[in-house]
């Protein structure tokens, strides 16, 4: 199998997965955002789950989850589908495999990004909370041991402020490092990459700047099509980042744009304006301006590039996110590379978006679910039917 990415359809929020082009198929979960399934609402969790590995016990598991940042629409169903403890305390395997929650081998997560968070004063909601107490747990195993096994490994994603993570320098990646290893083995001929934000530590007047603006991970990955490949597809994801940290990317990299460069974009906060611009959508309308710092950075892409927005449809109106105006601002960017905008909230039928790597290194979107199981376009296409 040609690795692959995942968008699935939880209207505003984000849950990706991406699995690698390795025999084992290595996996990596950024985000979830996993709601009671309903007529409206697709089972997502079914939807993860048919695409996951098992381990020798038969429990279903994800190489790595990467928590963006901690809002409830990038978190939301981790404590009810994933163990949460000690790996040797796992109390599921009596269920139904469909029913046995998912282990999460390695987690990786930025400290940073939840103090910031708290300094807006944005209370955490619970599954927020249960994967801080998981990931303190992780830490104090790390020191208890200085060495981890899968379901209690932990990559720390920027330094934290006030030396907190000086003792942690064997898994923390700092900003502008790169990463290439996943479950304490290299992985550089299937995966990299470059650690773009959270931004360490600043002084308190950008300090609070950084807090207000949605502080996220950013990652700009490579995905290699095979092992030992040459051709690969740079993926470029950042969480809800708001405006004023694109901007600061491109300050950071004007002069070596190709660190900015993709050919997969997650558009920033699910196609929000506010990750473009200062000004408000609602208010400003057709006056509103685009930032050109932070258009500059999310405009690097390459031939044939796609950007994916995973939100709701977007539809002409006064909402953000996601924004009328900043689809046709990706859309223009695109155009210059004849690339293609994408949305998880156009599939009627609550598909997935799945895009694949070619031999070649092109991505190429994958048909799955109702299509993919031999149905007409017309028959997939049509409304599904109400209960009777
Ligand atoms: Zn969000």
């Amino acid at each position: 199998m040609g690795a692959k990415i995942t968008f699935f359809p939880v209207a505003n929020g984000d849950m990706t997965l991406i699995r690698l082009a390795d025999t084992r198929v290595t996996t990596i979960l950024i985000d979830i955002k996993i709601r009671k399934p309903a007529d409206d609402t697709p089972d997502v969790a079914a939807q993860l789950r048919k695409r996951l590995q098992y381990d020798a016990k038969n429990r279903p598991f994800v190489d790595v989850f990467l928590l963006s940042h901690p809002d409830q629409d990038h978190i939301l169903g981790l404590q009810k589908h994933f163990w949460l403890g000690r790996p040797e305390d796992y109390p599921d395997d009596d269920k139904k495999a469909s029913e046995r929650r998912i282990i999460i081998r390695e987690i990786w997560s930025s400290p940073m990004v939840f103090r910031r968070h708290e300094k807006n004063n944005h209370v955490l909601c619970q599954d927020a909370k249960d994967f801080a107490t998981e990931v303190r747990r992780r830490v104090k195993h790390w020191k208890a041991n200085r060495t981890a096994g899968p379901g209690n490994r932990l990559l720390i994603l920027g330094e934290d402020e006030g030396n907190k993570t000086d003792d942690l320098q064997e898994i923390l990646i700092k900003t502008g490092e790169t990463l290439d290893r996943i479950g304490g083995e290299s992985f550089s001929s299937l995966f990299s990459a470059i650690l773009l934000a959270p931004a360490p530590r600043q002084d308190d007047e950008l300090e609070e700047k950084l807090s207000k603006n949605n502080s996220s991970v950013i990652l700009r990955m490579k995905i290699f099509a095979a092992k030992g490949s040459a051709n690969h597809v740079k993926f470029l994801s950042g969480g809800d980042a708001g405006v004023v940290i694109w901007e600061r990317m491109w300050d950071n990299y004007k002069n070596e744009p190709e660190v900015l460069e993709y050919d997969l974009l997650q558009a920033p906060h699910h196609c929000s304006w506010r990750s473009l611009s200062y000004d408000s959508w609602s208010d400003k309308q057709d006056e509103a301006k685009v930032c050109e710092g932070a258009r500059e950075a999310l405009s690097q892409a390459l031939d044939g590039a796609t950007i994916v927005s995973s939100s709701a449809k977007i539809v002409d109106d006064d909402n953000d996110p996601p924004c009328i105006r900043a689809k046709t601002e990706y859309k223009s960017i695109l155009r210059s590379v004849d690339g293609a905008f994408l949305c998880t909230g156009d599939d009627k039928a609550g598909n997935e978006t799945e895009l694949e790597i070619q031999p070649n290194g092109k991505l190429v979107r994958v048909v799955v679910g109702a299509l993919a199981a031999g149905l007409s376009v017309a028959a997939a296409a049509a409304p599904r039917a109400g209960k009777q």
